[in-house]
């Protein structure tokens, strides 16, 4: 019997991150960050692949195999299969950061709000928040999917120390080293946008905290 132990693992750690994925969005659905088939994630499989969530499925109801694979250069492996339309994002920021192994976007309520105003997160309004993740840009508006938006995220994600972006009047995004890390950070900037909206609507326009 041959064996074939390279691709074996490369198989292996196919399966898992498609299952991986699968998790993620039902969590991610559970949390509220995200209804029927908002939001989009992706793993890197190795240096020139990816799996992608797919287009107009619920990701509540997302199977394994309903993970779309392609190539960096946005070749899909299998014909028929519909990669998410904000794909050109996924592939801008796995080509910018050779590090990231995973993405996760969702349009969470309390993120996308903050994401109207002109506070940013690159000023440190929450110590907390600044210590989890460090500066979180806010990205301006482009159209959802376009090539614009791509390379905007791109251009904000690309100092290794930014490991989430806001995108104004649309959503919110975490990369990491799984699935599960990303969403990690995507749940604390979450809870994070929430305290600050809280605070502001409280006591009004609040202010960055002065570095000492
Ligand atoms: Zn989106």
């Amino acid at each position: 019997m041959k064996s074939h132990p390279k691709s074996d693992t490369s198989k292996q750690l196919e399966s898992k991150l498609r299952r991986s994925l699968m998790l993620t969005y039902q969590r991610l659905y559970t949390l509220g960050f995200g209804v029927g088939n908002d939001g989009n994630g992706s793993a890197r499989i190795n240096s020139t692949q990816i799996l992608i969530t797919p287009r107009g499925v619920d990701k509540a109801r997302m199977t394994p195999k309903d993970m779309v694979r392609m190539e960096l250069s946005g070749r899909v492996f299998k014909s028929g299969q519909l990669p998410s339309s904000e794909h050109l994002m996924h592939l801008e920021i796995f080509h910018t950061r050779p590090d990231v192994k995973a993405i996760i976007h969702s349009h969470a309520p309390y993120a996308t709000a903050l994401s109207f105003s002109k506070l940013t997160l690159t000023e440190n309004y929450l110590p907390e928040l600044m210590l989890a993740l460090g500066p979180v840009p806010t990205v301006a508006y482009a159209p959802t999917g376009t090539q614009s938006l791509a390379t905007a995220v791109g251009v904000a994600i690309k100092s290794p120390q930014v490991c989430a972006l806001l995108l104004e009047r649309h959503g919110v995004l975490a990369v990491g080293d799984s699935p599960e890390a990303a969403l990690q950070r995507l749940e604390r900037l979450e809870h994070g946008c929430k305290i600050l909206l809280l605070a502001a609507s409280s006591f009004g326009a609040l202010s960055p905290l002065k570095e000492t």
